[in-house]
């Protein structure tokens, strides 16, 4: 006796979900504390005198920890970026996006973050932005209190200005 010929499986929709617990450690919950209160914190290494936000306790370079706190301006430098073009469930910002690492003015190692405000098509590398923040009642522990950051407007940072911080 032979089956009913049947199509294969080629795909199947189904909900799926992930929900994860981190412990942002003591360093990054100074950081994120700072955050709350709409200021950026880094942490400088003794040792080679990068400074890492948001902070890990650490300079995985030198392997010793970081302890002196550094205020950062909460504008920077684009040095790298990617355009969004395929949307998700749940996503809160429409396709297209730009979703961008920001060396922020101080710091040694960027930070990854929307840009918005500006034609996709505008953004680039060396482009200067500053920090969108939520209002002070609505921020708390958590990079979302900044919304994105924007063009400020002056002219482009020249690539040597970063090039060794991408
Ligand atoms: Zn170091």
């Amino acid at each position: 006796m032979t089956e009913p010929r049947t199509e294969p499986v080629r795909k199947i929709r189904t909900p799926i979900r992930l929900d994860y617990t981190m412990t942002a450690g003591e360093a990054q919950s100074r950081f994120l504390r700072q955050i709350a209160n709409g200021k950026i914190f880094g942490q400088r290494c003794p040792e080679c005198e990068k400074v890492y936000v948001p902070p890990r306790g650490s300079c995985p370079t030198c392997g010793i920890a970081t302890r002196d706190e550094v205020e950062l301006a909460d504008q920077g430098t684009v040095t790298t970026f990617c355009i969004v073009n395929i949307p998700f469930a749940g996503a809160a910002v429409e396709v297209p996006y730009v979703c961008a690492s920001v060396l922020l003015d101080g710091a040694d190692i960027t930070l990854f973050h929307l840009v918005q405000e500006v034609p996709v098509d505008e953004v680039r590398m060396g482009m200067r932005v500053e920090a969108v923040w939520v209002p002070p009642e609505e921020r708390g522990p958590t990079l979302q209190s900044i919304k994105h950051f924007r063009p400020t407007g002056e002219p482009d940072a020249p690539y040597d200005a970063y090039k060794d911080r991408m």
